[in-house]
């Protein structure tokens, strides 16, 4: 009989966070089970900073992206040792099962946490998208909102000057962000991790938008796959036309969540208290084909990848 939950959030932070953890509060409670919240993710739980979250304490969350539980990295959850004297607080405690929301360096922890031997559900909360075993992840539909409404912006500037404009998305290694924007955008160019960049195909694409007529040219790019001052200095070369650089930066992170991080940060956190009640530990969970399901964590890791969509790619470089 499952009595004691506990929460925390761990990682970058996501908007959408706060609903999930006011999903799972609210899920338990409805089931006589007490609830626990973490500060500041694995090094909180390691510091015991642990405290009761009743019903309203989780009011006025449902709109307010970050995390009200704090987040942090704590490389040290990597040592066993630190895992076991986090296991013992767990313990101590009497909490029953963990419920992590975060990235794919959560999850690893989450995944050591339970093959030690304590039970512990993982949510999917970054904005980057680029976790297994989901389509999406809590927060990438907040942060599309947010690089939409810029872009937009800077289209405008970029129209009435002639300029090219340059964007840097977050994603890590996936280039989601930039990928979805780019088709809602309408980008010149898009330019991901998960294809090969070509200098010259970008070049034929901006001179062939300035040949029909264009006033701008987006180039929507992904951090981490190539330096935007260079490609900048580049493209001013070969075009004689004025760049304007923007590495949009935590300001994607901000805001408050969409309709649909809302919704699905809700279903997760409560089936992640339903999964802890039949005592299923050691998965993470996903959205699927529009349904909400479960992996073992090892698998997910392990065996999935995140897709990467070839068709909007695609559709992306079709409709310029
Ligand atoms: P995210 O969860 O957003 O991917 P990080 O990669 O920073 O963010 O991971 C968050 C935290 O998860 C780390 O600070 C650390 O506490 C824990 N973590 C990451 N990798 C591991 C690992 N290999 N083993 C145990 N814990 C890990």
């Amino acid at each position: 009989m499952i009595k004691k939950i506990g929460i925390l959030t761990s990682g970058g932070d996501a908007p959408g966070m706060n609903a999930a953890i006011r999903a799972i509060v609210r899920t338990a409670i409805n089931s006589g089970i007490q609830v626990l919240g973490i500060r500041d993710g694995y090094l909180g739980l390691h510091q015991e900073r642990i405290f009761e979250l009743k019903r309203d304490d989780v009011a006025d969350i449902l709109n307010r992206a970050g995390t009200i539980l704090g987040t942090a990295r704590f490389p040290a959850f990597k040592d066993e040792a630190v895992r076991k004297d986090a296991m013992s607080i767990l313990r101590k405690h009497e909490i029953d099962g963990l419920v992590v929301i975060g990235g794919e360096g959560s999850y690893k922890g989450a995944k050591l946490l339970s093959f030690e031997g304590f039970p512990c559900v993982c949510i999917p909360g970054t904005i980057d998208n680029d976790i297994p075993g989901t389509d999406y992840s809590i927060g990438f539909s907040t942060a599309l909102r947010n690089v939409i409404d810029d872009v937009d912006k800077l289209r405008d500037t970029a129209s009435s000057h002639k300029r090219i404009s340059l964007v840097e998305t977050m994603g890590r290694n996936c280039g989601d962000l930039a990928l979805y924007a780019s088709v809602a955008c309408g980008a010149e160019y898009v330019i991901v991790p998960e294809r090969q960049f070509s200098l010259d195909e970008l070049y034929k694409n901006i001179d062939d938008g300035l040949k029909q007529g264009k006033r701008h040219a987006i180039v929507l790019i992904c951090e981490n796959v190539l330096d935007i001052k260079e490609l900048a200095a580049d493209l001013e070369t070969h075009t004689g036309l004025e760049i304007r650089t923007t590495i949009l930066g935590h300001v994607q992170r901000g805001g408050s969540p969409t309709a649909f991080d809302r919704i699905v940060a809700s279903q997760m956190g409560s089936y992640a208290v339903d999964l802890i009640k039949r005592g299923v530990g050691g998965v993470c969970i996903g959205i699927q084909d529009n349904h909400i399901v479960h992996h073992e964590i090892a698998e997910s890791l392990c065996q999935m990848q995140h897709k990467f969509d070839v068709n909007l790619y695609n559709l992306s470089n079709l409709l310029i």
